[in-house]
C-alpha cells in the first residue's frame, strides 16, 4: 500500500510539483497548497549509486529514480526507489515517506 503523496499547487495556476518550488516555473507565484496524490507511481528513469554524496557514505550502493506519481495529474519527482538494487524500466512503485527531505518510494 502507497501512502498518499503530498504535492505542491500554485494557488495561481494550478501548475503542480513534487518538490516545494519556492516559485512557480509557469508563472512566477510563491504562493502553494499541499494537495495529496494516490502515492502510485511507475518508475520513469532510475540509476545505482555507488559513490555516494557527503553524508550517505553507509548507504551506498543504493537506487535513485525519476518516478511519475499521482496519476494523469501527477508529478514527476526524484526519489530513492528502496526494495530493489537493479529496478525494471517501468517498474510499479509505491510512495513510503519523506526522509530529510528525500522521497522514498518501494518497488510494489
Ligand atoms: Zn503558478
Amino acid at each position: 500500500m502507497s501512502e498518499p503523496f503530498p504535492a505542491h499547487e500554485c494557488d495561481a495556476c494550478g501548475a503542480r510539483y513534487g518538490h516545494d518550488p519556492a516559485v512557480c516555473r509557469d508563472c512566477g507565484a510563491e504562493a502553494f497548497d499541499t494537495v495529496e496524490l494516490s502515492g502510485d507511481g511507475r518508475l520513469y528513469a532510475s540509476t545505482v549509486v555507488r559513490v555516494p554524496p557527503t553524508g550517505y557514505e553507509g548507504e551506498a550502493p543504493f537506487v535513485v529514480g525519476l518516478v511519475d506519481v499521482g496519476g494523469p495529474e501527477g508529478v514527476r519527482v526524484t526519489a530513492r526507489i528502496e526494495g530493489t538494487e537493479r529496478p525494471d524500466p517501468d517498474a510499479d512503485v509505491a510512495f513510503v515517506g519523506e526522509t530529510d527531505g528525500t522521497l522514498r518510494f518501494e518497488v510494489v
